[in-house]
Order: C-alpha cells, then structure tokens, then sequence
C-alpha cells in the first residue's frame, strides 16, 4: 500500500509464491500491474504494509532499514529501471564500489571489472562518468556490478528493456550464465517473451494480483 496526497492505494493484493535457491522466474504483466513494486519488496528495497517477505532465512518484513541493508548486501543484486548508480563515481569505480565497501579492494577485482566491463560491452567506457553514458549504458554497468557481486539472488527490472538486439543477446546470456554457474538465483521483470521463456517460469500480474504462476519450455531458437 502507497501513501500519497491523493490517499491510499493497495497495489499487490494476495500475491504469494516462493523462488528456491538457485532458481529462476520470470515476472510479466501490463504497465501499472505492480512488477516493480513487487520487486522491491523481494528485494528488501520496501517493506509491505501486510505480509511478509523471506529472503534466504530472514524476513525482511521484520527487520529494521539498517538489517534490511545487511541482508541486501550480503544477498541481493539488482538492477533497477532508475539505475542507482553514483554520479561521482566512473563506471568502472561504480561496479568496484558493493566489493569495496565490503573490505575487498584487490587487483583481481578491478581485473574483474574491467573483463565484466567489457563483457557488457563497455570496454571502452570504465572511465566515463553516468551522466556521459546513455541509458542502456547505465543500465549495463549496474548489471555488472550486480555480476561483480555474485549475488545469491538477482532482480532485474526489464533488463533488456533499453537495449538493441545484439546487446540484449549479450546481456541475457551473461544472466543465464550467472545463473548456472554461480547458482543466482534470478528475478528478472520483462516484457520480451523470448526472455521470459528463459527463466523456465512465467508469473504474471494483472491489476496487482497474481494471475498465473506456470513453469515453460524455453522456445526453440
Ligand atoms: P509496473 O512495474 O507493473 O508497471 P508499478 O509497481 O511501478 O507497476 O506500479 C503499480 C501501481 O502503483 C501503479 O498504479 C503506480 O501508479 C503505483 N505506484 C508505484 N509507486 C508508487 C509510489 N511510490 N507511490 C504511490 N503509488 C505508486
Ligand atoms: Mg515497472
């Protein structure tokens, strides 16, 4: 439930389903169904007026702002449409900053960075500051700095949603590839179908109530 000038509003009714570890969902549904306020409560970001949230053992409905951020840092990547990186930082200091702040400054982690860098396609980009990368650029550099983190959980708001074709493919595999290898579990928000087919289950809202929850075969190629 929102507060606002205009007064409440309830925008998840009812919504339950769990994500085991490791696993992967996909979240559709129109403009407006609550995708992203759904998002950021499985991610801790929000806590909701009723109900609860688990995370890995905790429950983030009952934690206060500064535990919410352990258990954040500690367990969750994500990757939002407003991008949340610093303005101060470059991209490449912005991917580096979750491992610093966590005590971790090595020269294998800039390594790191700078290859995950390029592997987004911003090889040419670690010194660029946000404001002289376009959107989807931004976008790529919190995607590697949620890969950087290997989180044990990924929530990705339309990842793709800013991207051309050759780029998403890219992006995507990376996603999957964190997936399987370092056992992400992944959440990703997404309008492309092809995508949604990936995670191997579908969720989809309508008007803030969850309407289907069903396990797919990824299409063929
Ligand atoms: P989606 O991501 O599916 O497009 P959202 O979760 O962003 O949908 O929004 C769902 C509804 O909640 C919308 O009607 C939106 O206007 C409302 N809403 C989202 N964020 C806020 C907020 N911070 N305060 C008040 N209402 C909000
Ligand atoms: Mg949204």
């Amino acid at each position: 439930m929102y507060r606002s000038g205009e007064g409440e509003l309830t925008v998840l009714k009812n919504v339950s389903f769990s994500l085991e570890a490791g696993g992967a969902c996909a979240i559709v549904g129109p403009s407006g169904s609550g995708k992203t306020t759904l998002l950021g409560l499985c991610a801790g970001l929000d806590v909701p007026s009723s109900g609860s949230v688990r995370l890995n053992g905790a429950d983030l409905s009952r934690l206060n702002e500064d535990d919410r951020a352990k258990v954040r840092a500690e367990n969750v990547g994500f990757v939002f449409q407003s991008f949340q990186l610093l303005s101060t930082l470059t991209a490449l200091e912005n991917v580096m900053v979750p491992l610093e702040l966590r005590g971790m400054n090595s020269k294998g982690i800039r390594e790191a960075a700078v290859s995950l860098l390029g592997k987004v396609g911003l090889g040419e980009r670690l010194q660029h500051y946000p404001a002289q990368l376009s959107g989807g650029e931004q976008q790529r550099v919190a995607l590697a700095r949620a890969f950087l983190n290997s989180p044990k959980i990924l929530f990705a708001d339309e990842p793709t949603g800013n991207l051309d074709n050759e780029t998403s493919e890219r992006i995507v595999d990376l996603l999957f590839e964190l997936n399987n290898s370092s056992g992400t579990a992944l959440v990703l928000v997404t309008h492309n179908l092809e995508l949604a087919r990936k995670a191997g289950r579908i969720i989809q809202l309508k008007g803030g109530l969850l309407v289907e929850d069903v396990e797919v075969e990824p299409a063929l190629p």
